[in-house]
């Protein structure tokens, strides 16, 4: 359906930089124009802050509630695994539903046999799919593909079972090449992280928290990968060794100038369905500021307008307050987000 536009404006708002008072143009898109002028005298205003769409890197919908992420300010999600007939309902599910999170799929853990997650307990039987040699490799890629799935999930995890050796490995990630697919792996295990660069994984499901990697290392993988930041499921009870190594290859990996994602592994344990403030406050101890963090949380994705062709985004994140003076805060405050869509950021304004 073909909406009249409707415009208002907000306080502040980023889409990948910050601006003051700003026009947002609503049609079946939240679109960011500019600095209002006289013919915008008598729109309606909202005191807040609009911010381009936020996004989970790394999620389990299978676990959680996915009703609960919109209004907990999380608009996009990457599933990192699950049944994948089920999962492959998913993207179109959240084109559908308004109430859901727009929604990419990895579909199956691929994974050699006998090697994690195939023995655990937090994922279906099905949600491991095996693959025993290279032809193998091809074939499931394929099939996820053929699923709808956007991603492909790779486990090398020598701390719970067999991993791929390096030909298997390769073939996956050259398969999902061929099919324009990103390829991330659940990494763990000393040595495993450089076996997954020497294979051209492009993302991380985790930062490395298995060993406190070299330098060269760090360089490499900042120039080749994407790192999923995932802190906090280190936080509860695990003892803080873990997770002291994972802040400190994160910092050294964005001192080194690598793209980090903000993703929570969603499902995985107690945590908050939504903007996580404890993963914040993790990023922030790795050395992220308050753009940086934004950067993460938005995974890539604009708000439209200005300078990005003009073009909205069906969601946005919606902030009832300024951006905090104080940066300690900003954990806090991302932490009030909402995800809003034209209809209800105008509902805002009654
Ligand atoms: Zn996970």
């Amino acid at each position: 359906m073909t909406q009249e536009a409707r415009f208002v404006t907000v306080d502040h708002a980023w889409s990948g930089a910050w601006s003051r008072r700003s026009v947002v143009r609503l049609t079946d898109e939240i679109e960011l124009l500019g600095p209002p002028h006289t013919a915008h005298d008598g729109i309606p205003h909202l005191p807040g802050t609009l911010l381009s769409p936020f996004t989970d890197s790394h999620v389990h919908l299978g676990l959680i509630d996915p009703l609960l992420l919109g209004p907990g300010g999380i608009a996009r999600v990457d599933d990192l695994g699950w049944d994948p007939d089920t999962a492959s309902l998913w993207p179109e599910h959240g084109r559908l539903d308004p109430r859901w999170p727009e929604v990419r799929v990895a579909g199956g853990l691929l994974c050699p046999p006998g090697g994690y997650p195939s023995r655990s307990a937090w994922a279906p039987d099905t949600a491991s799919v095996v693959v025993a040699n290279p032809a193998a490799a091809r074939r499931a890629v394929e099939r996820m593909h053929d699923l709808g799935a956007a991603l492909v999930k790779i486990t090398l995890n020598s701390d719970v079972g067999p991993v791929f050796d390096d030909t298997t490995l390769r073939a996956i990630v050259d398969a999902a090449a061929e099919h324009v697919m990103t390829t991330t792996a659940h990494v763990q295990g000393v040595g495993q992280a450089r076996r997954a660069l020497a294979a051209g994984v492009d993302r991380f499901a985790h930062t490395p928290f298995s060993e406190l990697l070299d330098d060269e290392l760090i360089e490499r993988l900042a120039a080749r990968t994407s790192w999923i930041s995932t802190l906090d499921i280190h936080g509860h009870g695990r003892g803080g060794a873990v997770h002291d190594v994972a802040v400190a290859n994160l910092a050294r990996f964005r001192t080194a100038g690598g793209h980090v994602l903000y993703g929570t592994d969603l499902g995985n344990g107690d945590l908050p369905v939504g903007v996580n403030e404890r993963e914040l406050r993790d990023l922030q101890r790795a050395g992220l500021g308050l753009d940086e963090l934004l950067h993460a949380l938005v995974a890539g994705v604009p708000l439209g307008g200005v300078g990005e062709g003009g073009r909205g985004t069906a969601h946005a994140t919606w902030i009832p307050t300024p951006p905090p003076d104080d940066p300690a805060e900003a954990p806090a405050w991302l932490a009030t987000a909402v995800v809003t869509t034209p209809d209800t950021l105008l509902e805002k304004t009654t």
